[in-house]
């Protein structure tokens, strides 16, 4: 396998059906809430009955706005609907409303770690419904197919990158980014296993050093970053032993098994003559004016690359910051604890460490949990103040995570404060000479290592509660005597 690396190079695009979070379809009233009793979410329009219009959602258009704005797309003044014709029983028109020639974003790029994937294009378009397979499988048996159409209708965008990607990583990093890119602007959930955001895999090989692009395939059924880096990483070298054999890659449409591990042919790859576009004659085309455009701009948050630059202007390292951008729910928590003036890097020692723990253990998101910004900050601010000492707060935040009981009372009921008066640790420093002699016999005799021995039994002794100064500085004075 290492040798085909040595050989060959893989070129890798991309095609990502976003599922945009409308409440409903794109061409219909109905909703299209995943999980709901089949064919309840369907209208004469989605069964493609005769004589219905469709009737775009204003809302579809200006989550692709929104969405061409974040990938540096040009967003152009027009833009029309086109018909894919295809036969296929979850498709009751026998044709799918996309757009060909005319799509609402054209160019721009994804930032990822060592350079800018190109986008080519982004189209909108209906989904088709889903068929489901039951019964037991034979010619003549009792083996049948159901058809639910709730999911027709439902608005995709359809992101098609340029073949920039040399490797499963760097896929894999293009899509992370988008995901977060959709999910922090708000169009699209990105969850791949539930299929809300699908990337169909377009690769092929060259010899390395070679300019033209060998043919490709388009892998299909990859629902989860894991399948994505195998079947890349599979097709990789599938491809190189066809071409070692002196044989040709083919053309064609491929299935993703993750059971298998490998990739098997689906159908030969169309070419668009074979869907006989042509303008959708029941709708007109699109004109968006400059004004729609900018006042969408003018309400686009803030983009993970951006956060990742502020956190880690605000002292993060790049790792953290990281953790924290790839987790919009922890990165919106954040935001808010920032604005509570805490330190950004103790906040973030906590979150991406007990906290995020904590969380992964339970199986729960940050807000889901029973820690409120409000007693975090607090906690942190008792931290700072030295009210408490470092591992004791890492035992309170477990304890608001669970219960969501006041910091402040919780140190005060249970007695967690810092210790920090000279009296009450002075007898426990004595104590602790008096009852290790040997100990301070060695220390005496340049055993300088045993003064952390007697830091940890004094800490022990005061449940963690000791002023490190303080005590440092009579345990000191009190063996130098
Ligand atoms: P189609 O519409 O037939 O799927 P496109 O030209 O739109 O074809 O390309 C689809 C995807 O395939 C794009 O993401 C593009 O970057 C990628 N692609 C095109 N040619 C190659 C190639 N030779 N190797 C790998 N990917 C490719
Ligand atoms: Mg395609």
């Amino acid at each position: 396998m290492t040798e085909y690396k040595d050989k060959y190079e893989m070129v890798i695009g991309l095609e990502v059906h976003a599922q945009l979070k409308t409440k409903t379809k794109i061409f219909a009233r109905e909703g299209c809430e995943f999980g709901k009793d089949p064919n309840t979410e369907t209208s004469t329009v989605t069964l493609g009955m005769p004589g219905v219009l469709p009737v775009l959602n204003k809302e579809c258009v200006n989550m692709a706005i929104l969405t061409g704005l974040a990938l540096n797309s040009t967003i152009p003044n027009r833009c029309k609907f086109d018909r894919k014709q295809y036969f296929y029983p979850d498709l009751p028109k026998g044709y799918q409303i996309s757009q060909y020639d005319e799509p609402i974003c054209q160019g721009g790029w994804v930032q990822i770690s060592n350079k800018k994937i190109g986008i080519t294009r982004a189209h909108l378009e209906e989904d088709a419904g889903k068929l489901v397979h039951a019964g037991a499988a034979g010619l003549y048996g009792s083996s049948y197919s159901l058809v639910d159409l709730n999911r027709a209708g439902t608005p995709l965008l359809e992101i098609v990158s340029e073949p920039d990607m040399r490797s499963s990583s760097e896929a894999r990093e293009y899509v992370e980014n988008l995901r977060n890119i959709l999910k922090y602007i708000g169009v699209c959930d990105g969850n791949l296993e539930e299929g809300s955001m699908r990337a169909d895999v377009n690769i092929s090989i060259r010899p390395i050093g070679q300019k033209e692009f060998g043919t490709r395939a388009e892998i299909k059924n990859v629902n989860s970053f894991r399948s994505l880096v195998r079947a890349i990483e599979y097709e990789f070298i599938r491809q190189a032993e066809l071409l070692e054999e002196g044989k040709e890659v083919i053309q064609e449409t491929r299935l993703w098994d993750d059971n298998s591990g490998m990739t098997s042919s689906m159908r030969g790859k169309e070419d668009a003559h074979d869907y006989r576009y042509f303008p959708e004659p029941d709708l007109m085309p699109l004109e968006i004016s400059r004004e729609w455009i900018e006042k969408i701009r003018s309400e686009m948050p803030e983009l993970p690359l951006q956060k990742l630059e502020r956190y880690q202007k605000a002292g993060l390292s790049e790792y953290d910051a990281n953790v924290i951008v790839n987790q919009i729910d922890l990165a919106l928590y954040y935001d808010k604890l920032l604005e509570k003036s805490v330190d950004p890097k103790v906040a973030s020692n906590f979150l991406t460490g007990e906290v995020a723990a904590f969380l992964k253990e339970e199986k729960i998101s940050i807000d889901e949990s029973k820690l409120s910004v409000d007693n975090f900050a607090k906690l942190l601010e008792l931290l700072k103040k030295g009210t408490i000492s470092n591992n004791i707060a890492k035992g309170l935040i477990i304890d608001i995570l669970k219960t969501g009981e006041d910091v402040e009372k919780l140190v005060e009921k249970k007695g967690l404060s810092v210790i920090s008066d000279e009296s009450s640790i002075l007898p426990v420093v004595q104590k602790v000479i008096e009852a290790n002699p040997e100990q301070v016999a060695a220390y005496k005799g340049g055993k300088d290592k045993l003064f952390g021995f007697f830091v940890g039994q004094i800490m022990k002794e005061t449940k963690g509660r000791a002023n490190p100064q303080l005590l440092n500085k009579l345990l000191k004075q009190e063996l130098d005597k």
